[in-house]
């Protein structure tokens, strides 16, 4: 017997550190029925509320009728249909570059981007906290990669200086476990200042940053000179699935020809790329969720300094709440939800070891009322945690 399973699981929940899969037996939103229990839920991506969306829905049950439900083959072979192309041509107009290509998740976006960039002899450079996705396709592209301190130019610059090939620096656009923004500002500079090329995951971003919900790039105003691989995801603000890279012509034929995740994998369901045109024009046309969204994010804050909570330096939906040690983490996230509200705790692996926290998500579907009800609850929980050598 080679694999003893058995010690290493027990390991991982000896450490606090055992994960399980909550049911929901409901659809998303912020009540939910999870487990056979009734909850408020402050832990989704569906920032602007429109995973169950009825103008979603509706495309989607249109997609269906009209085109069928599977892809049936690859891009490559015959599995790419007017849905897909139309969406392309959508979410290129959107983000102001001249091509979007669809992938089916954002995992395999961030593996077919960084692998068909760099390889042997080239250089991939990466912000500690970025998404677990990214780190994953840095290792799998065989370049040289680093990691450099979060968020930090004077580290990346270092980095520069050292490195060989083509060279890419790769970074989320909102850091999905911190709800900061990347000074993308100072990236741009020092990476063009080098000639390596900057791509940005935006996971978080889009829908929730820019006027028009285009994510940090609308933020920050960056073109294609300054960011020239961005990538986004479309199972978060847009509520549906898949993910996008967006570039130039010549980057996106290159993925098309040497992106494997792109090559070898069934398109994604035409009808979900009806629902997810669907999603992009609510996305941008209707305003109000990301104001809505804005004041729901100042009161949470304000509420919870009040309480003595430990915030994180963020102004995006993602709100988490540092405790630090990861049983304390779940001993609040369990006594929210015996009041009936579900914040998730995030532990080691997914952060750093002693940086446990709870990630608070708002979205555009909360009330304020609802945010009231977190915050009345967190401070009545949090001055009863057991001290970290109790
Ligand atoms: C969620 C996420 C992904 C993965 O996207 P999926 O479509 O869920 O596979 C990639 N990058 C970041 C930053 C994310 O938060």
């Amino acid at each position: 017997m080679t694999f003893d399973l058995r010690a290493r699981l027990e390991q991982r929940r000896a450490a606090d550190l055992y994960r399980q899969r909550p049911l929901l037996q409901s659809p998303q939103g912020p009540e939910v029925v999870v487990d056979g229990q009734a909850l408020l839920a402050f832990c989704s991506n569906d920032y602007l509320g429109l995973a169950n969306h009825p103008e979603v829905i509706a495309a989607w049950r249109a997609g269906a009728e009209r085109w069928g439900v599977g892809g049936g083959a690859s891009h490559l072979v015959v599995g790419h249909s007017t849905p897909h192309h139309e969406l392309e041509e959508a979410l290129a107009a959107f983000t102001g570059r001249p091509r979007a290509l669809l992938f089916t998740t954002g995992y395999m976006a961030n593996l077919g981007a960084v692998t068909a960039l760099v390889g042997q002899g080239d250089t991939v450079l990466q912000d500690r906290l970025n998404h677990a996705s990214l780190l994953d396709a840095g290792l799998l592209s065989g370049a040289r990669f680093s990691r450099y301190l979060h968020n930090d130019a004077d580290s990346l610059d270092k980095r520069l200086g050292k490195a060989e090939g083509n060279t890419l620096v790769v970074t989320d656009g909102v850091f999905s476990m911190d709800g900061d923004i990347a000074d993308l500002p100072e990236l741009v500079t020092r990476a063009r200042s080098k000639g390596a090329w900057l791509m940005v995951d935006d996971a978080h971003g889009f829908g929730t940053l820019g006027r028009h919900g285009g994510g940090v790039a609308e933020h920050f105003g960056l073109g294609l000179e300054d960011l020239p691989v961005l990538v986004g995801t479309l199972g978060k603000a847009f509520g549906t699935a898949g993910a996008f890279v967006a570039g130039s012509e010549d980057l996106i034929e290159s993925l098309v020809q040497f992106a494997r995740p792109y090559i070898y994998t069934t398109s994604q369901p035409p009808a979900l790329a009806c629902a997810t045109l669907k999603s992009l024009s609510l996305l941008r046309d209707e305003h109000w969720r990301r104001e809505h969204l804005a004041a729901l994010i100042a009161q949470f804050r304000r509420g919870a300094e009040a309480i003595g909570l430990q915030l994180m330096d963020s102004f995006t939906p993602i709100q988490p709440i540092l405790i630090g040690d990861a049983g304390r983490a779940m001993q609040l996230s369990r006594m929210l939800r015996e009041r009936g509200l579900l914040v998730t705790a995030i532990r080691p692996p997914t952060v750093p070891a002693g940086s446990a926290r709870l990630r608070v998500t708002l979205t555009a579907a909360h009330s304020p009322a609802q945010v009231q009800l977190l915050l009345n609850a967190l401070a009545e929980c949090y001055p009863l945690l057991e001290p970290v050598d109790a």
